[in-house]
């Protein structure tokens, strides 16, 4: 009895983020149609921004509690450098290969298709618009091992956050028994973040809806007509990359059934589309791949962060298109060299870039001086950006998910008959144990007996 009501509400939980996401676009359509100032500036810039803006930041004031956690767990759990140093290794390479895949295939299909011939620019501001500075390796590199750690923290810097994460787990493992309690800690904690992740998700309808709603309300179909052919040509592109490239990858590495996948990982995805931040989702798709998925702790704690990180397939293939639609705006040919370093150049960013809301645009400047276009050419596609924007972190978060699944499998760190439950993974009801709730009131007052 007890499971059949949980089983219906969780199903219903999923159902909701869709529906939400849904009534979104349709009442953020409706409302990009209604000259009011009243829905304007109260419903959509205050209440739907209000709501929206409290659930992204719920959600990001899990991120840092929830990698500090997992990541010691995973890395106690481990308990052996060679193995943590296998599990890093195949990860980057995995991550660097999908995204120069990604950007290649991308770049082949723009030059196809064309987008950008003819275009007539009119009434674009291109003022405002500066170059970004290229990172260069080595600094992306020697920036990895942080200075202060509580500023990493507080900045929220994953790969310095990583780092010095992993250390401390090493440094723990290497103190064996002396370890015990603390190792049971930061388990318990894990547990709890978790808990805290389940209740934000019940939220997440609520959360979805309003974001949603607020981008298409302010975003109107209008704005795509003049780049329509540069819209579909990449949204073509982000498509083929999620649902052809990257289930050819996951079913050739790890033999795993790509339909299984994507039903599970679309939970993530709306929560990507709807923030536009890898980062702010890595705690659903820590818990897409962990719990839907069967991907051990030790394994995810690692990749996902690190993936939402340095690995932004969406967003080299965002570049590689726009790229080669500026390039046929200005009428400028880049040659066989030039989309080379484009797609050097768009891995590179890809690394040194945080998975935070519009932060690809920016990078693109990096490309385009590289290969010598105008950056102002950016202003011509702003505009439409933000809607790109939540599609490429979709895929930003999917690539993340199926190099956690190859690794966990080539790992044997990975539970198939999770993976193989339709229903593994669904958020629970909230609901509150009331037994505990007394066991431990019981214990407070024990400990602080009314005088
Ligand atoms: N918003 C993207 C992400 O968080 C990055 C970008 O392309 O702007 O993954």
């Amino acid at each position: 009895m007890t499971t059949d009501a949980t089983t219906t509400n969780r199903l219903s939980l999923t159902t909701k983020i869709m529906l939400g996401m849904v009534l979104g676009v349709i009442v953020g359509l409706i409302a990009n149609q209604i000259d009011s100032t009243f829905v304007n500036e109260q419903i959509v810039g205050g209440l739907f921004a209000m709501i929206g803006t409290m659930f992204v930041n719920a959600l990001k004031m899990l991120v840092v509690p929830l990698v500090i956690f997992s990541l010691l767990t995973g890395v106690m759990g481990i308990g052996d450098v060679r193995a943590l140093g296998r599990v890093g290794g195949k990860s980057f390479a995995l991550y660097i290969l999908t995204t120069a895949i990604a950007i290649a295939v991308a770049i082949g299909i723009a030059l196809v298709v064309g987008p950008g011939k003819g275009f007539v620019m009119e009434g674009i501001d291109t003022s405002g618009i500066t170059a970004a500075e290229a990172p260069s390796v080595w600094e992306v590199f020697a920036n990895i091992v942080p200075g202060n750690p509580v500023a990493a923290f507080t900045n929220g810097d994953m790969l310095q956050i990583i780092f010095y994460v992993i250390v401390v787990g090493i440094a723990a493992v290497m103190l064996g028994e002396q370890s015990a309690k603390f190792v049971e800690a930061c388990e318990y904690m894990n547990e709890l973040m978790m808990k805290v992740v389940g209740i934000v998700m019940h939220f997440a309808p609520y959360g979805v809806f309003c974001l949603i709603a607020k981008t298409f309300a302010e975003q109107g179909v209008e704005l795509f007509l003049p780049v329509l052919a540069y819209v579909v040509t990449l949204v073509g592109s982000l498509f083929l990359h999620l649902f052809v490239t990257l289930m050819i990858i996951l079913k050739l590495f790890s033999g795993l059934n790509p339909v299984q996948f994507l039903r599970k990982i679309r939970p993530a995805q709306i929560f990507a589309f709807s923030t536009a931040s890898s980062n702010a989702t890595i705690p659903v798709t820590m818990r897409a791949v962990t719990e839907r998925m069967g991907v051990d702790n030790s394994v995810a704690s690692f990749t996902v962060p690190f993936g939402a990180t340095i690995n932004m397939d969406g967003t080299a293939i965002m570049q590689g298109v726009a790229t080669v639609f500026l390039a046929n705006v200005y009428g400028i040919d880049l040659g066989v060299g030039g989309y080379l370093t484009v797609i050097a150049m768009a891995v590179l960013a890809s690394i040194g870039t945080a998975g935070v809301p519009g932060v690809g645009l920016v990078m693109l400047t990096m490309v385009l001086t590289q290969v010598g276009l105008p950056i102002e050419g950016i202003a011509i596609i702003l505009g439409v950006d933000r809607l790109m924007d939540m599609i490429r972190t979709a895929v930003n978060i999917t690539g993340d998910a199926v190099v956690s699944v190859i690794v966990a499998k080539s790992e044997a760190k990975m539970d198939l008959s999770v993976y193989d439950d339709p229903n593994a993974g669904e958020v629970e009801a909230l609901t509150i144990d009331h037994e505990a709730e007394a066991a431990l009131a019981a214990r407070a007052s024990r400990a602080h007996p009314a005088e």
